[in-house]
C-alpha cells in the first residue's frame, strides 16, 4: 500500500492523536505536548505507567518525517521513558510502534515488571483488562508531569 492509500484508508479526521476529544479519549489521557510529539496515558493499565508517544503530524512512518525531526522524536520518547522509570520503576520498558490500520506514527511505551504480564516476551496491543478511576488516571498523570519537570 503507499502513502496516500494507506492515510486515505485511515484519515485525519478519524484519528485520535489528529483530534482528541472522544476519538483520543476512547483509549487514552493527554499528558502534555513534547517537542514534536504528545505524551499520552494509555488507559488500559495493565502495564502500570504504560504510555503513548504520538508524532505532531498525521504521517505513517518513520521514513515520512526528516532526520532532524526524526532525532527529536526519539530525543521526546526518550524523556517519556525517563519520566516512566522514574515514577513507576518498571524492570524495563518496551517500545512498540505498530499502526498497521491507523497510519500516525505513535510508539507505545509499555513498562514491564517482573512479576508482571507479559514479562520476557511481547506484551499484548491492548489487554483490554485493566482500568482505573478518574482519580487513579490523574495521580499518574500528575507523577509523570512532576518527573517531566524534574527533569528540565
Ligand atoms: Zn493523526
Amino acid at each position: 500500500m503507499t502513502l496516500e492509500e494507506r492515510q486515505a484508508a485511515a484519515p485525519r479526521e478519524a484519528c485520535g492523536y489528529c483530534m482528541g476529544g472522544e476519538l483520543l479519549g476512547a483509549y487514552g489521557i493527554k499528558i502534555c505536548d513534547l517537542s514534536v510529539s504528545q505524551l499520552i496515558l494509555f488507559k488500559e493499565q495493565s502495564h502500570p505507567g504504560r504510555c503513548i508517544v504520538a508524532y505532531k503530524d498525521h504521517v505513517s512512518e518513520i521514513v515520512d518525517i526528516s532526520p532532524e525531526e526524526r532525532a527529536a522524536f526519539m530525543e521526546d520518547i526518550a524523556r517519556a521513558a525517563k519520566a516512566i522509570h522514574a515514577a513507576f520503576h518498571p524492570e524495563k520498558i518496551n517500545y512498540g510502534a505498530y499502526s498497521d490500520k491507523l497510519s500516525h506514527l505513535h510508539f507505545h511505551l509499555a513498562p514491564k515488571y517482573v512479576d508482571g504480564p507479559d514479562y520476557g516476551g511481547t506484551f499484548q496491543m491492548n489487554p483490554g483488562k485493566v482500568y482505573l478511576s478518574e482519580a487513579e488516571y490523574a495521580q499518574m498523570v500528575e507523577a509523570l508531569r512532576k518527573e517531566l519537570k524534574a527533569e528540565n
